[in-house]
């Protein structure tokens, strides 16, 4: 959960262009309401916070369908603000690649209206409105609304500071590993945006999705260890593993990256973790498939 700048200067002026390049009857029913969506833009960006608060408005048939027609049929302007909103992502996420605005782990590869299209379709083009974002959260948010409460992040208006939100537990039970991922139980009630998170993290089944990819990770930093079997894995260079590995770790990852908290958990039950290894049998090849004996 990394928060995003929103760079794109003056979106108004930009929804607007994608707007004015319709023809004939479109355009008439455009600019019919161009006030009525000028405002509508207004009240956008002044509850940018908290925009589940955001009520739909009646429209008239006409006006609908030329303003879903405005997302739906591809102008140079729409790409164009597409192409920029990318670049913005790009230039942020630095060394990491593209990632999803509502996972943050899968790659982006559609547009997902925060506030759905089919309920604030003067919203179509509007940029803040527009999130990149992989198809499995797509699919799952789909035209869902928010209604009473928040239950999705805007990745670049619900700022989040740098506090810690996801942990990850490390336990053993035999010869097994497990770990598992939560929200935080310092943010827990803490306000609507904390609840908003866990929300969110219940919503797009971050719980699994991070489980699954830090299973794989897990394995390829606990198998090398394999070496250090009968009692040899220290404590230092259990750490001086550790700290190599958080050291590849991209600092714009932000702290609630998957790959940061398990690492942070790792620490956390170091001495764990080294009996374990120390504990366990060796492994009979060298393979990227998890250890035999070690479940995840
Ligand atoms: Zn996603």
């Amino acid at each position: 959960m990394k928060n995003l700048s929103f760079r794109i200067v003056d979106p108004k002026t930009r929804a607007f262009a994608v707007m004015s390049s319709k023809t004939g009857v479109r355009k008439r029913s455009l600019a019919a309401i161009k006030t009525l969506v000028t405002d509508r833009f207004d009240e956008f960006q002044l509850f940018r916070g908290r925009l589940n608060e955001v009520e739909a408005i009646s429209l008239t048939e006409d006006s609908k369908k030329a303003l879903e027609h405005c997302y739906s049929s591809p102008t140079e302007a729409l790409k164009a603000i597409k192409e920029e909103m990318k670049r913005s992502l790009k230039e942020q996420y630095g060394q990491i690649a593209l990632r999803c605005s509502y996972c943050q782990v899968r790659d982006p590869s559609c547009w997902d209206h925060y506030l759905p299209l089919s309920r604030f379709p003067e919203f179509s083009v509007f940029p803040p409105n527009l999130l990149y974002v992989c198809s499995v959260c797509n699919t799952k948010k789909g035209d869902l609304v928010q209604e009473d409460k928040k239950r999705f992040l805007h990745a670049y208006f619900d700022n989040l500071g740098d506090s810690s939100l996801v942990i990850a537990v490390i336990s053993f039970h035999s010869n097994v590993v497990e770990i598992s991922f939560d929200t935080h139980p310092d943010i827990q009630g803490l306000s609507p945006l904390h609840a908003a998170v866990c929300e969110h993290f219940e919503f797009f089944d971050l719980k699994n999705l991070y489980l699954r990819k830090a299973k794989e990770y897990l394995s390829s930093i606990l198998q090398p260890m394999q070496k250090y079997k009968s009692g040899n894995l220290s404590y230092r260079e259990y750490l001086r593993i550790i700290e190599v590995e958080k050291s590849r770790i991209p600092v714009n990852s932000g702290k609630n990256d998957w790959k940061l908290i398990t690492i942070d958990a790792m620490e956390t039950h170091a001495s764990e973790v080294i009996r374990f290894v120390n504990s366990c049998p060796m492994a009979p090849a060298p393979s990227l498939a998890p250890i035999d004996g070690w479940e995840y």
